[in-house]
């Protein structure tokens, strides 16, 4: 073999090397997206169960049908570019400024200065 085609060869191989190593990288971030969507979904079907309570609850409290109550909420939730937002300075999470405690992990909510309204995301 001749030094030309040693070179070659020790080229190729680095190469693919890199690609390997790529495609090992590449799988470990599908891996980690694969497994942050199922997380994602367990979370959305625990709130789905969540709301679902919600609503027969306060279908049971107020007697509101749920057509009703639904024609309610999306009017409510047309109307959420104007509310007000805190962000919980415990875990960062939004909760209306209405709440003087954060939904999420009960932490005491102080009012937010004036300025424009927080998105909810
Ligand atoms: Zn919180």
């Amino acid at each position: 073999m001749g030094l030309i085609d040693l070179i070659w060869n020790l080229r190729q191989q680095q190469d693919l090397a890199d690609q390997q190593s790529s495609l090992s990288r590449t799988s470990d971030r599908a891996e980690h997206a694969l497994r942050r969507v199922a997380e994602l979904e367990a979370r959305v079907n625990s709130l789905a169960v969540a709301l679902d309570v919600a609503l027969e609850l306060l279908a049971r409290h107020t007697g509101l049908s749920d057509d009703e109550f639904r024609s309610e909420l999306t009017a409510a939730l047309a109307d959420n570019e104007s509310r007000q937002w805190s962000v919980c300075p415990k875990c960062q999470r939004k909760s209306l400024a209405s709440r003087s405690e954060c939904l999420y992990c009960g932490e005491t909510l102080v009012a937010s200065p004036s300025g424009p309204p927080l998105r909810p995301d």
